[in-house]
C-alpha cells in the first residue's frame, strides 16, 4: 500500500471523505490522491517520492509556481516578526494600493481570507447600495459556498433558483435567479420580469469553473450596459482570474481588445493570486459605492484573519513579481501546452475542444458538431457557450486521461470541469514532461 493511500484511510476516518475541499477526493476520477510532501516552482512532490510537473497549482494561486524564494523570505521575514497583530499593519495598505494602481476601475480595497467571503460581501453591499433584494448568477459560474450562491437552475428561464446544496433554505436562493451563460436575451428578461428588484448580476470575468467558458465578444460590456440602465450593479468576479490571465485580471485584458472593452463593473472580487497561496482575497469599487461598507456604512463585515500580515506579505511580494515577464512566460507556457495536446489529440483522432482566454484553459472531450455547441474554438472546432453545452462533452473519457498522465509524471486537475493552472515557473523541463506523457494519455482518452 502506498503512503498516500495509508493517509487516505487515515484521513476518511477523521475527515469527511478524506478532504477539506471535496474535489481533492477524487470523486470524479477515482483512484488514491497523493499526498504532497513538498512542491517547487512547476513540481509537486507527494509523500510516496513521485515527482509531478503540477497543472493545478494550488487552484489558482501560484502564478508563480510554488514557494518561489521570494515570496517564502517575505512569509518568512513578516511572520518572524509578527502572525496577527490584530490591528493595522503597512502591507494591508500596500496590497490595496497595488490592486487599485492595476485596475483603475476601483478606488478602495477590502480585504477579506476566501474569495467566498468577498462575493458574499459583494453581494450584501450590492443589496444595502441599491436596497434591493435579487441577484442574477449564471449556471456553471461558481462564486465560493455561501448560501445565496448556490443555487442551482430551475425548470425555465429566468425562474428563481432552487437550492444547490442541502441546508440551503429555498427562502434564501429564491432570492437568486439563475440564468444560461452568454446569453443576454435571458438576462434582458429576468429584468423585465423583475423589474425594480434586482440588485446585481454576479459574473465571473471569464468563467472558469465549468471548464473555461470565454465570454463572447462585447458580451461582458453589454452586461455592464443592462445592469445600469435598469438601475443593478454588475459584480465581476475575478478571484480566478484575477492578476492571472493578465497583470489587470481578465477586466484589464478585455479593455485592450476593441472588440469587448469599454465597461466598468461596480464591484470586483479578487482572490487566489493576490494572497499568493496563503489566504487573501478582495472586494473593491468605487468609493461611493465602498464607503458603504462598516465602519463608514451600514452595510456590516469583519474578519478576525482580514489583511492577516503573513498572508498579505505573500501577496504583495507575488504581485510585485507578477511583471509583465512573468505573464508573457505562463502565456508562452499556455500557448506550449494547448498546442500539444492538440496535436496529440489529432494523432488519436480524439476530437475535442480547447476553452481559453489567454493562460486559462481546459479541454472539453468530442465531437462539438454532434453535440451541438455553438461556439468556435482557435482550431475551428466546436465549442461550448454554457453549462448545458459543456455538460453534453464525453466527460467518461477524462479519468482515463487524468491517471495516464498522473502516471506519466504530470499533476492535473481532477475533473474535466476545471481549469488547467500554469505558472510562470512552467519551463522547458516541465513542458517536456508533459509532452511525454501526453501519447499514452491521449490514447487512453480515445480509446
Ligand atoms: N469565485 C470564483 C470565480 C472562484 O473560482 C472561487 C474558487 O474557486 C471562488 C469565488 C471562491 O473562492 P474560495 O475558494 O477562496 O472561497
Amino acid at each position: 500500500m502506498s503512503a498516500s493511500a495509508d493517509w487516505f484511510d487515515r484521513a476518511r476516518k477523521v475527515t469527511p471523505g478524506g478532504v477539506n475541499s471535496p474535489v481533492r477526493a477524487f470523486g470524479s476520477v477515482g483512484g488514491t490522491p497523493p499526498f504532497t510532501h513538498s512542491a517547487e516552482g512547476a513540481w509537486i512532490t507527494d509523500i510516496d517520492g513521485n515527482r509531478r510537473v503540477d497543472l493545478v497549482c494550488g487552484w489558482g494561486p501560484l502564478l508563480l509556481g510554488h514557494s518561489h524564494p521570494e515570496v517564502v523570505e517575505a512569509v518568512r521575514e513578516t511572520s518572524a516578526r509578527m502572525m496577527c497583530p490584530g490591528g493595522s499593519t503597512v502591507g494591508e495598505v500596500e496590497l490595496a494600493e497595488e490592486i487599485a494602481k492595476r485596475v483603475p476601475a476601483l478606488d478602495e480595497v477590502r480585504l477579506v481570507s476566501t474569495g467566498t467571503e468577498a462575493t458574499m460581501t459583494a453581494i450584501r453591499l450590492a443589496r444595502g447600495v441599491t436596497g434591493r433584494n435579487l441577484i442574477i448568477k449564471f449556471a456553471g459560474c461558481y462564486h465560493g459556498h455561501s448560501d445565496g450562491l448556490l443555487a442551482a437552475a430551475g425548470s425555465g428561464l429566468a425562474t428563481l433558483a432552487l437550492p444547490g446544496s442541502a441546508g440551503v433554505p429555498e427562502a434564501i436562493t429564491s432570492q437568486t435567479i439563475v440564468v444560461p451563460y452568454n446569453d443576454l436575451e435571458a438576462v434582458r428578461a429576468a429584468f423585465a420580469e423583475h423589474e425594480g428588484q434586482i440588485a446585481a448580476v454576479i459574473t465571473e470575468a471569464s468563467p472558469a469553473n465549468m471548464g473555461v467558458v470565454p465570454p463572447a465578444a462585447g458580451f461582458n460590456r453589454e452586461l455592464a450596459e443592462i445592469c445600469h440602465s435598469n438601475g443593478a450593479l454588475m459584480i465581476c468576479d475575478e478571484v480566478l482570474t484575477g492578476f492571472r490571465t493578465g497583470p489587470a485580471g481578465w477586466w484589464g485584458r478585455e479593455q485592450q481588445d476593441s472588440t469587448r472593452g469599454g465597461w466598468e463593473p461596480d464591484i470586483f472580487t479578487f482572490g487566489k493570486v493576490i494572497g499568493g497561496g496563503l489566504p487573501v482575497a478582495a472586494l473593491g469599487a468605487r468609493r461611493e459605492i465602498m464607503e458603504h461598507l462598516s465602519p463608514n456604512g451600514g452595510v456590516y463585515q469583519a474578519g478576525t484573519l482580514s489583511g492577516n500580515p503573513v498572508a498579505v506579505a505573500a501577496g504583495v511580494t507575488t504581485l510585485r513579481l507578477a511583471d509583465a515577464a512573468a505573464y508573457a512566460a505562463v502565456d508562452a507556457a499556455a500557448d506550449r501546452v494547448v498546442e500539444l495536446v492538440a496535436t496529440e489529440f489529432q494523432r488519436v483522432g480524439q476530437p475535442f475542444a480547447v476553452q481559453r482566454v489567454r493562460n486559462l484553459f481546459s479541454f472539453a472531450f468530442g465531437d462539438g458538431a454532434a453535440l451541438g455547441w455553438s461556439g468556435k474554438d482557435e482550431f475551428g472546432n466546436a465549442s461550448p457557450i454554457n453549462e448545458a453545452e459543456v455538460k453534453r462533452q464525453e466527460s467518461f473519457r477524462y479519468p482515463a486521461f487524468f491517471h495516464a498522465m498522473l502516471d506519466g509524471g504530470v499533476n492535473m486537475p481532477p475533473s474535466v470541469f476545471e481549469a488547467w493552472f500554469l505558472s510562470a515557473a512552467h519551463d522547458d523541463a516541465a513542458l517536456e514532461q508533459i509532452a511525454k506523457a501526453l501519447p499514452k494519455a491521449a490514447e487512453a482518452a480515445a480509446a
